[in-house]
């Protein structure tokens, strides 16, 4: 680990594309204050993401870092296809909706669904191109074709979204496209997957199944857009390991008033069941083209970092947009400014008594207590599944979280976790000696100094590799 970069203890998630996909481009955001790289499956080709996580992993060894790596898959996005220059919708007018490839028209566009004119009923609300345009189902005609009235009307071009909030799409969660992306996201080790459009915790269970049968260890990010998932976020939140506050397309297909309430609630809830949760787009969204941000983008970031969010994440801002690396900087220092100025510390429930995982979760809970009675520099330990670090990282502590594991599966898994740091360590002699190794470990990376003092969870007896049994409070010599 270098000490150019600042430790943030919210992280930031940088979609690349093709403004940063170079190796030059990737090291100064990492030196910027990135943690995770997004690959948008949504665009770009298996080539192109090929080349941005070799480059990830090369830089990861260089500079001694765990960058993660992200893979954001597609899902059931509806669009509609090609649309004539110029053509514009007119409030008022009818247009014919059809699963017959077309060239739209003024009256007539094409969406890529064909079992779409069987799952709507007549007065659904349907938006367009993020919501610009809504149109209302009116006349249900054939097996290919309905009929719609504009609400609001405008210009509209090729390959707009096409967002229907109140119908049950009968489409399954994963495309065949996606099941191809997961494939190659498995096969190169992608650490964490994000899963679009999610509806119900058995769209969860289903992605979880095929990555075990592809032998793989990646963690899911169901990302909550749709008003099905906040009538099922409970189920959601349990089966997934991370959850993405997805602002776009849920702004889209709930009242847009309602998108700062549920990120809110989202939050807490996440924090409370120690899952990660990220806050996504338009949080720099003027950086696309300006140097710097809107005053209302610098309050969206610091709220985000207020709520407790474990990151925040960039879409085109670093993807597409002029200013990648002012981008993150920005980011990083409204977080670090937000971190140092505003109570964001000490969230979660107390451990449950009736929990399988009491006594360890009770461990975890105390080491944070103690940590703020004492004023410990850090908390350190040490996990094999990466139970502690979520954990641990959910109690919120203002000190410093340093991770050690001789999993290398979840070595880079674990960056985009609120505060932790990772890590790779696998001497287990005895507690002993890997309290003493893990403090040689510290102090040689400059994490913490003589006379500090730092708190210790581990498992005892070392070597049976059990849940989270011990504490210990060392003063660093
Ligand atoms: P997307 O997801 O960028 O894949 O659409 C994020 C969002 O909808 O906010
Ligand atoms: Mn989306």
């Amino acid at each position: 680990m270098t000490t150019e970069t600042s430790y943030n203890k919210t992280k930031i998630i940088a979609t690349i594309g093709p403004a940063t996909s170079d190796k030059e481009t990737l090291r100064k955001l990492i030196a910027a204050g990135m943690d995770v790289v997004r690959i948008n499956f949504s665009h770009g080709t298996h080539e192109q993401h090929l080349e941005v996580v070799t480059n990830v992993k090369q830089l990861n060894l260089e500079l001694n870092r765990s960058i993660s790596i992200l893979g954001d898959l597609q899902g059931p996005k509806l669009r509609i296809g090609e649309v004539k220059k110029g053509t514009f919708l007119t409030e008022g007018h009818d247009l014919l909706v059809t699963t017959k490839e077309c060239i739209g028209t003024s009256e007539k566009i094409y969406v890529n669904y064909p079992a779409l004119p069987t799952d709507i009923q007549i007065g659904d609300p349907i938006l367009i191109d993020d919501g610009n345009i809504s149109i209302e189902v009116t006349e249900k005609i054939d097996a290919e074709n309905f009929n719609t009235k504009i609400v609001y009307g405008g210009p509209i071009s090729s390959n707009k979204g096409f967002n229907l909030p109140n119908t049950d799409i009968s489409l399954p969660c994963l495309t065949p496209k996606d099941i191809t992306d997961l494939e190659f996201a498995i096969t190169h080790y992608f650490d964490w997957i994000g899963l679009s459009f999610v509806r119900k915790g058995q769209d969860v269970t289903d992605l979880r199944k095929r990555i075990t049968d592809l032998n793989g260890t990646a963690r899911i990010i169901a990302k909550i857009e749709k008003p099905q998932a906040i009538r099922y976020i409970k189920s959601i939140v349990k089966k997934s390991d991370a959850i993405m506050v997805a602002r776009g397309d849920l702004g889209v297909e709930m009242p847009l008033e309602q998108v700062p309430m549920l990120q809110k609630k989202i939050v807490e809830r996440c924090i409370n069941f120690s899952k990660p949760v990220i806050i996504a787009t338009q949080m720099m969204e003027s950086m696309i083209s300006n140097a710097r941000p809107t005053r209302a983008e610098a309050s969206d970031v610091a709220n985000a970092v207020m709520d407790g969010a474990d990151a925040v994440m960039l879409s085109a801002e670093t993807s597409v947009g002029k200013y990648p690396i002012e981008a993150v900087q920005a980011v990083q220092k409204i977080v670090k400014s937000t971190e140092d100025g505003w109570d964001i510390y000490h969230k979660g429930k107390k451990p449950s008594k009736s929990s399988p995982t009491f006594l360890s979760d009770q461990i975890c809970y105390a080491a944070v207590q103690i940590s703020e009675q004492i004023n410990a520099s850090a908390i350190v330990s040490l996990t094999q599944s990466g139970y502690t670090a979520f954990k641990i990282a959910s109690y919120r502590p203002k000190c410093n979280i340093f991770i050690f594991t001789s999993n290398k599966y979840i070595f880079r898994l674990l960056n985009l976790v609120w505060n932790v740091r990772v890590f790779y360590y696998d001497r287990l002699e005895s507690t002993d000696q890997t309290i003493t190794d893990v403090l040689d470990i510290l102090k040689k990376e400059r994490m913490i100094k003589k006379g500090e003092l730092v708190i210790h969870t581990a498992s005892m007896p070392i070597l049976s590799k059990s849940r989270t049994n011990a504490l210990k409070i060392t003063q660093v010599d």
